[in-house]
């Protein structure tokens, strides 16, 4: 069986970034993605700009996801889409690596799998209505619609304005009375749109093309809405992380050395947002994926030498 220096799990800004790395550092690199490359910025929803990566200023994903594609051509690194990795075994001095379809083996693994779990739910009577949408898909068909979106992060600010920026009538539902830790862009872009903000408010139910609001004071307020989309954030999903030997904290943090970026799974580094850096963004998954081949490079040569 073939043997790579490395098998990077996750085809994200930090696993590209290591890769690529990986290819200067004269490494063989793998990389194993059960979606496509880029799959999380893919999947951002349409109109959405991005913020904060150098060279991209207000740019579209789609732009940033070919700059990564480009960059694997040019590198030749071997990625292989659509290969979701559901074990890591120690054998020997290798590490073999299962995926739905084969079996790989490798000295190192990187684990860059983001940390994309499943959507966060409301729990309130009628979520399961036709109507309630956990991801933003298309524009087009909101348009003149009456829309509410429920959470507060970027996320729902930017699906907000973006939705009404084609011409829904948008309602944002956040529970707290202020935005915290949100991009200043997206505030003045929020300020700048039509959206009508309802701070202090939980969705208590929805009964089809009704949903209830209850204010902070208690009184309950009945909006005629045709769509709803909740993104009020994810559930991590640790799952995959303990199957595959990792420790996982009660924080959800994998332990790791800080230096090293090596886990408790000897040969087993992390990179990007599955790591405890606490800006789950796209510059600091890519610096963190730069370094993680450094990581490996001084792994490796030891192996090598064994
Ligand atoms: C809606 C939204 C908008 C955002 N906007 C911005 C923005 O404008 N600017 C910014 O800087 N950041 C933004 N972010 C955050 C940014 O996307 C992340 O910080 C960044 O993608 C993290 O990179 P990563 O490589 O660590 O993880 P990811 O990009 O999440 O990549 C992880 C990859 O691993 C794959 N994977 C997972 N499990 C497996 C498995 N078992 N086997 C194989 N492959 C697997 C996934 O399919 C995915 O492709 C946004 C996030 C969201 C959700």
């Amino acid at each position: 069986m073939k043997v790579f220096d490395v098998i990077v799990i996750g085809a994200g800004p930090a696993g590209v970034s290591c890769a690529v790395r990986c290819r200067e550092l004269r490494l063989h690199a793998l990389v194993l993605e059960q979606g496509v490359v880029a799959n999380t910025i893919a999947d951002y929803h349409e109109g959405k700009k991005m913020f904060g990566v150098a060279g991209f200023f207000q740019g579209s994903p789609d732009e940033l996801v070919e700059f990564y594609r480009r960059d694997l051509v040019r590198s030749q690194v071997d990625v292989r889409e659509g290969e979701r990795v559901v074990s890591v075994k120690r054998v020997g001095k290798y590490l073999e690596v299962g995926t739905e379809k084969g079996v790989f083996r490798s000295l190192a693994v990187l684990v860059a799998v983001g940390i994309q779990g499943v959507a966060r739910k409301l729990g309130v009577p009628g979520e399961d209505g036709k109507n309630v949408h956990y991801a933003l898909n298309g524009l087009k068909k909101y348009a003149r619609q009456r829309v509410l979106v429920v959470g507060g992060g970027d996320v729902a600010i930017e699906a907000a304005v973006s939705l009404s920026s084609f011409g829904a009538k948008v309602v944002l539902s956040y529970r707290k009375s202020e935005f915290f830790r949100v991009k200043e862009l997206n505030l003045e872009q929020l300020e700048q749109s039509s959206v009508e903000v309802r701070f202090s408010s939980n969705v208590v139910e929805f009964k089809g093309k009704k949903a209830v609001l209850k204010g902070a004071d208690g009184s309950l307020d009945e909006i005629a809405v045709d769509d709803v989309f909740v993104l009020a954030g994810t559930v991590r999903d640790t799952k995959f992380l303990r199957d595959i030997g990792l420790k996982v904290g009660s924080d959800l943090n994998i332990d790791y050395d800080e230096g090293t970026l090596e886990t408790t799974v000897g040969g087993v580094f992390v990179a990007g947002d599955v790591t405890r850096e606490r800006q789950k963004l796209i510059m600091p998954a890519m610096y963190q994926g730069f370094i993680a081949a450094s990581c490996v490079l001084g792994y490796t040569a030891k192996k090598k030498c064994m």
